[in-house]
């Protein structure tokens, strides 16, 4: 029978909440993972694109959690254009079906107790209560992580306004397409009023003849619903696709004040950690793992912790330079993109890349067009 008595408790077995019970119970201490679907890594909710530079010295990547190498991008542009950025080793498409439930089978295989189709559904002192299959239970933790992806309950439980308004979501629809012939190894981003306003569309390469197809929309650029975006797209351009699966989903641009407190702290998506830019959010939920489990042991073992200090470093800093830098392109119209787009294309074009620095670029694009100049700096700095 299971103990009801934890070390720590993590709510949510996404990237953010696996990494850090894996973390976690690779140190000795006893962990307890819920998890409210009956099988982790189902649904995907992820177009599953992940860049190797934002998750080194945080996890060695298994080649069996992969669908696709990355090794470029197409940008295409509002008017049609497109150039190519070399890139090769950039990332991954993931195969969260297999990522996400290896990461919980390694922290079971340190110990740690994983329970699916179990809700956390509160809290109360010490004690998070659950929905184990529909029975009520309770269990004890010393210390707990919220870990419970975009639509977290558990902030608010701890007294943390996580309420996204209209300015700090992205709405997002997303298809799995087969039967359609792209470049495997290819990422494609689309950028322009017709595909997304406010956000930007993409093509994550599964294989070769099958993608994550979807898009992210701000609703404060339109009131259509992102479904309408995908749709059109799909029809125009995959007519002989087969849609295999389709899911609708928000990415928060959320700078919280608070995270964290005696005992407890917020991860991942649950403490908005997603890049406000990219809509990118599973290498940052598995670095707040890594960091929030370390830091959890040493406030266990009576230790002074870090656990804020190492985020604003790690995480937050990069965050809220792309807030900033989102609240710019939220006002831009397609001509001011476009303009964007023709100082990358410069930059990028025809060259083989290692690195890209989003202040060195942003710099560059302002410096490039007087315009751009004034309606970026008064919103940048
Ligand atoms: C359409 C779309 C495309 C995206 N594409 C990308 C991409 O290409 N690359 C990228 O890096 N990011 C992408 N993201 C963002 C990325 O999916 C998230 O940032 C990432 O999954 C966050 O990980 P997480 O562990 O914090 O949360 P999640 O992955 O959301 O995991 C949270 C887990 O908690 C569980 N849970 C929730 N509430 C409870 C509860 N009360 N009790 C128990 N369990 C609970 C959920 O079932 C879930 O398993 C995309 C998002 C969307 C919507």
């Amino acid at each position: 029978m299971t103990s009801r008595n934890f070390d720590l408790i993590v709510v949510g077995a996404g990237p953010a909440g696996g990494t850090a019970a894996l973390t976690a119970a690779a140190q000795g201490i006893s962990v307890l993972l819920l998890e409210e679907h009956p099988t982790v890594g189902v649904p995907v909710s992820c177009a599953e694109g992940l860049s190797r530079s934002t998750i080194k010295d945080y996890l060695d990547i298994k080649q069996d959690w992969v669908s696709q190498e990355l090794s470029g991008a197409l940008v295409r542009g509002p008017t049609g254009d497109a150039f190519n950025i070399k890139y090769p080793g950039v990332g991954w498409v993931m195969n969260r079906m297999v990522f996400d439930p290896a990461i919980t089978k390694l922290a079971r295989a340190h110990g740690a107790v994983l329970k699916t189709s179990t809700k956390a559904i509160g809290v109360d002192n010490n004690e998070i209560i659950v929905s184990e299959s529909g029975i009520q239970k309770r269990y004890t933790f010393k210390f707990l992580i919220g870990a419970d992806g975009v639509a977290s309950h558990v902030g608010r439980w701890f007294g943390i306004d996580t309420r996204l308004s209209l300015q700090e979501i992205e709405v997002c629809a997303q298809c799995v397409l087969e039967d359609i012939t792209i470049d495997p190894h290819c990422t494609v981003l689309i950028f322009g009023e017709e595909y997304a306003p406010g956000g930007y569309a993409w093509i994550f390469p599964k294989s070769r003849n099958s993608a994550n197809i979807g898009l992210g929309i701000s609703p404060v650029r339109t009131k259509k619903p992102a479904k309408y975006f995908l749709d059109r797209w799909v029809r125009k351009e995959f007519p002989h696709g087969t849609i295999k699966a389709q899911m609708y989903g928000g990415v928060p641009a959320k700078i919280l004040k608070h995270f964290s407190g005696n005992n407890f702290f917020l991860i991942g998506d649950a403490a908005r950690f997603t890049d406000p830019l990219s809509g990118a959010g599973i290498a940052n939920g598995i670095k707040s793992g890594v960091i929030a489990a370390r830091n959890a042991v040493l406030r266990l073992k009576g230790k002074k912790c870090h656990f804020e200090s190492e985020i604003k470093h790690e995480i937050l800093n990069e965050i809220k330079f792309h807030y900033r830098v989102r609240r710019v392109y939220l006002k831009l119209t397609d001509r001011e993109f476009n303009d964007i787009f023709q100082v990358g294309r410069k930059i990028y074009e025809g060259k083989t890349i290692h690195d890209i620095n989003t202040r060195h670029l942003v710099k560059e694009i302002l410096l490039s067009s007087p315009r751009l100049l004034k309606v970026g700096f008064n919103l940048l700095f």
